[in-house]
């Protein structure tokens, strides 16, 4: 895992239970984890072991794969092995739906492969099959040793509970709304299904919970509720989340009020990739709102000022983007060689009436001439004026001067 944590927030929820997946620790005070899933065919080994590296390289410290089928569930010792083979050990989490318990009889490989195993109690089964399939595969995870993430979903509740708790409400001498009686049962159906777990044999350390629903206000009220009533690590998401800005936004306003409040030891982003788009920008809109909240640090912050009437070129926004791709491409070097880099602030402002005093506050920052002004570009690095630069190619001498400049002040903690 990489040094990333700057401090822990503190709160009434951060559940104080360490679980661990394989070498992830999630909760009892770790740093939140980011975690993310394929959308690969996981029967597919060659397909699913290049995205799970993929998600690996651009951060995810978790990836879960589907284990929807036989086909599915032969391929997962092998996806283990590639990733062995490719230097990857990032820990796999098998999604497992109603046949979870006969997938993992029937392939004990894919049961020894998997780091940990999620079920959803609304998918596992019906009636009286339903407690029999939960505790075979419970019993499967307390054999292997796994930990079990027993993720309620709104979408697919246990009517069970929700039958049960709509008909004790039926019989108060004063009902509470559908809606609270809806978040309370999604949040029965984790506590019990919990409880029904350790009642098999897992042990306590081995749960983790998650009550996904698809709203931002349902996730926090239910999460709040979660959290006040145990001490399982909690994994956060917006169900559903969406795509693009919207799911981006819906997904950072719901996740930054809980974990800001110190509720969540691990989260995903469910975010519908655009036609062509990269799998890749959950794990990242993962790591800005961690890295937004001051919780964890994965890539120096570039600070750029949103330009007004003085920059009437596109050069600053240009140089800006161009200076956080540089960062993001250094930093798989940078974080083995340079500790700490990764809270490096870098300062790029669109004019010299208002960017001297920006570019102070960050690490290293530039301020770009704007309309009107003389064509030379002041660095300051550690809040001194160190440098103007001037000519055609400021943009490739402020990239060396960030390099020099990271060299010299991390490389020194060698
Ligand atoms: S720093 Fe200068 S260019 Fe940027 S928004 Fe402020 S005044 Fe405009």
């Amino acid at each position: 895992m990489s040094q990333t944590q700057i401090k822990q927030p503190t709160g009434p929820g951060r559940s104080p239970t360490a679980v661990q997946v394989g070498d992830i620790t999630l909760g009892g005070g770790a740093p939140v984890v980011v975690q993310s899933m394929t959308n690969t065919d996981t029967a597919d080994a060659s397909a699913t072991a290049r995205q799970v590296a993929e998600l690996a390289a651009a951060g995810s410290e978790l990836v879960r794969i589907t284990v929807n089928s036989a086909e599915a569930a032969a391929q997962v010792a092998d996806i283990r092995a590639r990733l062995d083979a490719m230097g990857v050990s990032v820990p796999l989490v098998g999604d497992f739906h109603f046949n979870g318990h006969k997938l993992l009889e029937q392939f004990p490989d894919c049961a020894r492969a998997l780091a940990k195993y999620r079920i959803n109690p609304g998918n596992v089964g019906k009636g009286s099959r339903r407690d029999e399939q939960f505790t075979r595969l419970i019993e499967i995870a307390a054999t292997h040793d796994k930990p079990v993430r027993i993720g309620v979903n709104w979408g697919s509740l246990d009517q069970q509970v929700l039958a049960r708790l709509m008909d004790e409400n039926a019989h108060r001498a004063e009902p509470l709304d559908t809606l609270d009686i809806m978040h309370e049962a999604v949040v029965t159906s984790a506590l019990e299904s919990a409880a029904q777990a350790e009642a098999i044999g897992l042990p306590h350390d081995h749960i983790v919970l998650s009550c996904k629903m698809s709203g931002v206000h349902d996730l926090i009220s239910v999460y709040r509720t979660l959290a006040a009533r145990c001490d399982y690590p909690l994994h956060l998401g917006l169900t559903e989340a969406g795509m693009g800005s919207k799911g981006i936004v819906a997904s950072t306003a719901a996740l930054s009020v809980l974990l800001h409040e110190g509720i969540g030891d691990t989260i995903r982003i469910s975010l519908t990739p655009e036609p062509g788009g990269e799998r890749t920008q959950e794990v990242r809109v993962a790591q800005e709102i961690l890295q937004a909240l001051e919780l964890r640090s994965f890539t120096p912050a570039v600070i750029a000022c949103p330009g007004c009437g003085r920059t009437t070129s596109n050069f600053f926004q240009q140089l800006a983007e161009d200076i956080q791709a540089y960062l993001r491409e250094q930093m798989p070097q940078w974080r083995q060689r340079y500790p700490g880099v990764e809270a490096m602030k870098v300062a790029v402002m669109g004019c010299v009436v208002n960017g001297p005093g920006e570019s102070k506050h960050a690490d290293i920052g530039i301020s770009l001439p704007g309309t009107g002004e003389r064509p030379v570009a002041p660095v300051y690095e550690d809040g001194e004026k160190t440098v103007t630069l001037k000519g055609e190619d400021i943009a490739a001498q402020f990239q060396q001067r960030v390099a020099d400049y990271v060299a010299r002040r991390y490389g020194q903690k060698q």
